[in-house]
């Protein structure tokens, strides 16, 4: 099997899995009891939480461990309404408050559906939202944003890189343009952690979320990370676990296994690049050879990760290709994998305004360090043996 699909989930790195392994039976304790077993959780849940804060470039006091990306991203979004609710105030402590009422939130149309979803319900609950169109290049640009940052705005949503095309938007830039006009900043970067460098308090980032599973960690365990005295409040509450702001009992071997996972992948981000650029190179070279094919968003490599390529192939049904791709081996997808089983229209694609004859022939590769020249070689003739029969057909 090739697994081109990484930017769906990833297999547990053998760091991960023997890090979490003392945690599901000889260490099984809870860490809120009194006693050395659960203080030995305790421990090991700190220290994870030192490892995360430090390679995301926090303090342990601002991560919160979670179920994961979606759970995150709820978390900072719902944050809004909960503590409009709980206070009767609607500002995002602009130096305005009480002048002004902010009451927009603003996104765009190439997020992940645990932030579309949540921006959708904040709308029902009367905050104004504006979902914006990305570029047909796949990357949000400042200048065209800047005019839509006004005073009225409580929060700003953008995702750190797209996880169907793989462009890296200017983060730094628009949290720090945010930051400036007392605009809250949330940031989805579970296809950024571990795979781009990501500096939160330089980058005055206000919450930000990330998935273990995306980075070869556990599925079920993510982090919100957050600055002290800002908004988020609990989603979860009950036993007042993650200092009240995520009860339920620990997830002990989940944040080990995400501490290791991210530890791991953050020390080989270099040279792991280094070998991702060189099976992309090989990859983007291939499908491009095929007629009637495009690489979606930009060609520009300091925009894009490595591991991600998104292609759109004209008259071309992508589930039938990924149907044969499979017979041959290899897992791909068309998009994003949260819309599995419905052939949806991938909302990135609309938002970056591909043709409806090219964006219907959608196919995703993504992929670790793993995978050799050879398989990568391997790919780029079965995508071609692929295309090929259905055009024939047709
Ligand atoms: C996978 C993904 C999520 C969801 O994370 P889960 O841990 O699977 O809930 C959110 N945002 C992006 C960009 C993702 O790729």
């Amino acid at each position: 099997m090739i697994y081109m699909d990484s930017a769906a989930t990833t297999p547990m790195s053998d760091a991960a899995l023997s890090a979490m392994e003392p945690y599901w039976q000889r260490e099984f304790g809870n860490s809120h009891a009194v006693y050395s077993a659960g203080q030995h959780a305790a421990a090991a849940i700190m220290d994870a939480r030192k490892r995360v804060a430090k390679c995301l470039g926090c303090t342990p006091r601002q991560i919160i461990f979670t179920s994961g990306g979606t759970e995150s991203d709820n978390q900072a979004l719902a944050s809004l309404a909960l503590r409009r609710l709980g206070s009767g105030k609607s500002d995002g402590g602009s130096e305005n408050s009480g002048l002004h009422v902010r009451n927009k939130i603003i996104t765009f149309q190439f997020e992940h559906a645990a932030v579309l979803r949540s921006v959708e319900r904040l709308s029902q609950f009367g905050f104004d939202v504006e979902v914006l169109p990305v570029f047909s290049d796949g990357v949000v640009q400042v200048n065209e944003l800047l005019p839509y940052l006004t005073d009225d705005v409580l929060c700003v949503s953008m995702m750190m890189v797209n996880n169907e095309v793989g462009t890296i938007q200017p983060v730094q830039e628009v949290a720090r343009l945010c930051k400036e006009r007392g605009i809250l900043f949330h940031c989805d970067a579970v296809q950024a952690a571990g795979h781009i460098p990501i500096h939160i308090n330089d980058w005055e980032i206000g919450t930000l979320a990330i998935s273990a599973h995306k980075f070869h960690g556990p599925k079920g365990v993510g982090v919100l990370v957050h600055q002290p005295n800002d908004y988020v409040e609990p989603l979860i509450v009950g036993g007042g676990q993650e200092r009240g702001f995520r009860s339920g009992t620990s997830n002990t071997p989940g944040a080990v296994g995400c501490a290791a996972a991210l530890e791991e992948a953050c020390a080989h981000m270099e040279e792991n690049s280094q070998s991702l650029w060189e099976i992309n190179d090989v990859l983007r070279a291939g499908i491009l050879r095929i007629p009637d094919s495009r690489l979606t968003g930009t060609a520009d490599h300091s925009k894009r990760v490595p591991g991600i390529l998104h292609f759109c192939f004209k008259d071309i049904d992508a589930q039938t290709l990924l149907i044969y791709l499979d017979a041959h081996g290899i897992c791909a997808s068309a998009g994003s994998a949260c819309m599995a089983g419905a052939v949806q229209k991938s909302n990135t694609l609309v938002a970056m305004g591909v043709p409806d004859v090219w964006a219907r022939g959608a196919l995703r590769l993504s992929f670790d360090a793993s995978i050799t020249l050879e398989e990568a070689h391997r790919v780029c003739d079965v995508v071609a043996q692929g295309v090929a029969a259905q055009r024939d057909r047709a």
